[in-house]
């Protein structure tokens, strides 16, 4: 089975003028149009000029000697005002040579942020006005909590999620003695909080009056708290 490997690239260019090196392989009409790179452009000498799908016949060597990869990607677009974002999965490794191929050409800053769980490793693609930079790392999983990447050594590894080691311990720090929120409560509606918590502990049939309203400033909206659970 093919491993694949997640592309994130960045290129300095409109997104109009990058467009005039990929080929749209969808119908106008679509949401979310895909895109492959234009082969006869950015490899004249392979691919002839009726052939930018970049299709071979009888060398499959040659995408994996030439691009890093072993077939060209389906592409998703987007940009902003600062760049042009190419989302795409590539088999077994990025099609990196594709990339550097592109900045030679055009002179462009390219980056690709690339990763693959499945061989465990990621790394950055950098061409830039200094040269080109390809840097291998193992693979950092990203945290569901705190939306970063850790070494895989800061996940417990039997756990359904994933949570680092340090968001794991910041929620199961136990609620402090006094009133963390002031301005959500005070500190005798924090206590009753606390020991109502307490009681349910102890009591699964427990079942507290509220303690305090929370309103929404500026809505209706309000919300009854009977207990915080310890
Ligand atoms: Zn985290």
């Amino acid at each position: 089975m093919a491993n694949w490997n997640n592309n994130a690239v960045t290129i300095y260019a409109p997104l109009e003028v990058v467009k005039t090196w990929l080929i749209r392989l969808s119908p106008e009409d679509q949401d979310h149009p895909v895109y492959l790179f234009n082969m006869h452009k950015l490899f004249p000498d392979r691919f002839q000029s009726d052939n930018q799908h970049g299709t071979l016949a009888g060398d499959d060597g040659w995408y994996d000697d030439n691009t890093g990869s072993t077939w060209p990607p389906d592409i998703h677009l987007d940009d902003d005002v600062n760049a042009t974002y190419l989302g795409y999965d590539t088999v077994r490794a990025p099609n990196n040579g594709t990339l550097i191929r592109l900045h030679k050409l055009t002179g462009w800053t390219i980056i690709n942020e690339f990763e693959e769980p499945g061989c465990g490793f990621e790394g950055t693609l950098t061409c830039d006005e200094h040269g080109i930079t390809d840097e291998q790392r193992d693979y950092r999983p990203l945290c569901e909590v705190c939306d970063k990447k850790h070494p895989a050594e800061e996940y417990v590894d039997d756990a359904d999620d994933r949570v680092c080691r340090q968001c794991r311990a910041e929620d199961q720090k136990p609620f402090p003695a006094e009133n963390p929120r002031p301005h959500l409560f005070t500190e005798r509606e924090y206590q009753g909080l606390l020991d109502n918590g307490r009681k349910a502990s102890v009591h699964s049939d427990f079942d507290p009056m509220p303690v305090v309203r929370l309103r929404a400033p500026g809505s209706s909206a309000s919300w009854l708290l009977a207990m915080i659970e310890t």
